[in-house]
């Protein structure tokens, strides 16, 4: 019964898109994109949701434009104001949070029973920003012996936003909240395969009173319209989320402009699991972090190291748990996971089963697509792994897990620690002193000890290694998006040192 109701939710909430399709908005016009248009469908059940402007070098080009005019007059609007216009665009997000979960549903495959949250956490993201506005560009004051040295922040300039389809909605406003609060303007460039709730969120924002071109709209592929965002000379920064290899080419092609860039990229993230921890609150943790979000998730835990004392018990409720995850139609609130983005990643994905078995790892549980509808897959678990294998080494993202057995403390760090990647840890012990040792050697840019991920906006995130430069959340965000500007006042009459004055 939910499930038909909000099917019948959705197909009033994309009737527009239907009939009119998604238009790059720019300077607060909807605009064709200069290369035409694209398809976007659904996951479910390949279905065409509508055609897509298919922006390229010239749209991204007006868009600079625009967010390069409207800069001054947004930097220097009073902060108490540009607060009550993100506070505003939380509230407008709130109001159409299920229009935002359904599109981003039918758009990516994602469960509504997370994607419901997602709108309401990117209104959190707006809220929590907002409240950061009035003093984003305070700064210090440093005296020395002749001068008072103060510091301020002002706002870098227009900025590029590149995101990924993975909880789409959620991820842009994470980094446009944040820009837009330190006073930037921005060319929000949506991944080609979920181009729907980007939209929703322009509309929203300049219907909360946001001035035209503060925020512009430009879809289109990665290698056209991501590029010229990249190499455009008026976006003085590039705020990323996406694969590792992309981000390579996006500090390439910043290169001849010096571009700042923030890159939030891949993770072979490892959950390690000793025989002292809370296991019934591990395995719900295990299971979540990986299952939940379709694995499609960068922060997910893709390696299980799981101590061999307690391996087989462990592995046993796992394969049990693992094989009643409800996958199904992503609109009924019951299903846990829903199908994978597109056919590319799903060929991705469920070529591992193959690798896994190439390798001489265990399928344990899933390894199969279900029917040929939607790229729906089975929920995965690859027993008898070891780290060499391609599937402990490299991103799958899905719902894929692979657990590999450890016996001592070091054992486990050095597997964990072996990956190029380095985005997220979890540590499931009850022993103190070892979570302290571990995590202080372990390389990941976020560590949770005896818990799941849980995000606290004040709090660094971000990656190390191949997972990325940069972080995002509290104060960190305005260190990217603003200049650090310093300012030395004479206190006196200090020697100046004299040249040519014999
Ligand atoms: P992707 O790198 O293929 O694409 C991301 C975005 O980059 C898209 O908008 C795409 O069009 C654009 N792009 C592609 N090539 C480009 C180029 N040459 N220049 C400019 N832009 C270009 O990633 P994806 O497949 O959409 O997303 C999944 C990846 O994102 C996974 O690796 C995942 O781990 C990562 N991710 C990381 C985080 C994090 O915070 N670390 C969060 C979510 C997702």
């Amino acid at each position: 019964m939910m499930l038909e109701n909000n099917i019948q939710k959705l197909s009033g909430y994309i009737q527009k898109f239907r009939s009119s399709g998604v238009q790059n908005r720019i300077a607060g016009q909807d605009i064709d994109g200069a290369g035409g248009t694209f398809q976007t469908i659904s996951p479910v059940d390949k279905s065409l949701i509508c055609d897509v402007a298919l922006g390229s070098a010239s749209d991204i080009d007006a868009a600079a434009n625009a967010a390069t005019q409207s800069f001054a007059a947004w930097r220097d609007m009073p902060a108490s104001q540009r607060r009550k216009i993100l506070i505003a665009i939380a509230q407008g997000i709130e109001a159409r949070a299920e229009e935002i979960a359904l599109c981003e549903c039918w758009d990516t495959g994602q469960a509504f029973k997370f994607m419901s949250k997602a709108a309401i956490r990117g209104a959190e993201n707006f809220r929590y920003f907002a409240d950061q506005v009035i003093q984003a560009r305070d700064g210090q004051h440093l005296k020395s012996p002749t001068l008072m040295n103060i510091t301020s922040r002002v706002p870098i300039g227009p900025v590029g936003v590149i995101t990924p389809w993975n909880t789409p909605f959620m991820l842009s406003t994470w980094k446009i909240a944040p820009a837009l609060a330190a006073g930037c303007t921005v060319v929000h460039k949506p991944a080609e395969a979920s181009p729907l709730t980007a939209r929703l969120l322009v509309e929203i924002a300049e219907e909360a009173g946001l001035p035209p071109g503060v925020l512009n709209t430009v879809n289109g592929f990665g290698d056209d319209a991501g590029r010229a965002l990249c190499e455009h000379p008026k976006i003085k920064a590039i705020a990323f989320v996406g694969e590792s290899r992309t981000g390579s080419l996006i500090m390439k092609q910043g290169a001849d402009t010096l571009k700042r860039n923030h890159l939030e990229l891949g993770g072979k993230n490892p959950v390690i699991v000793f025989d002292d921890a809370d296991l019934d609150r591990a395995l719900d943790a295990v299971i979540f972090m990986i299952y939940s979000i379709n694995g499609e998730r960068c922060t997910s835990s893709s390696r299980l190291l799981i101590q061999d004392t307690i391996r087989d018990e462990f592995e046993a409720k796992l394969i049990e748990r693992v094989n009643n995850i409800k996958v199904g139609h992503p609109l009924d609130p019951q299903t846990e996971i829903g199908p994978l983005i597109s056919q590319e990643h799903f060929d991705k994905v469920t070529s591992y089963f193959e690798t896994a078995k190439t390798d001489g790892a265990t399928i344990a549980a899933g390894g199969e697509a279900i029917g040929n509808e939607g790229f729906f897959v089975k929920p995965t678990l690859f027993t008898d792994a070891n780290n060499e294998m391609r599937i402990a080494r490299e991103e799958i993202f899905g719902p894929v897990l692979t657990s590999i057995p450890f016996s001592t403390e070091d054992d486990a760090l050095a597997i964990a620690n072996d990956t190029p990647y380095g985005l997220t840890g979890y540590v499931w012990t009850n022993d103190l002193t070892r979570a302290l040792r571990f995590t202080d050697k372990l390389e990941a840019g976020m560590i949770w000890v005896n818990s799941e991920n849980v995000r606290h906006l004040p709090t660094p995130f971000g990656g190390v290694k191949s997972s990325g430069i940069g972080r995002d959340g509290g104060d960190w965000s305005f260190e990217f998006y603003m200049e650090q500007k310093h300012i030395g006042f004479a206190m006196g009459q200090h020697k100046i040192t004299k040249l040519g004055a014999l």
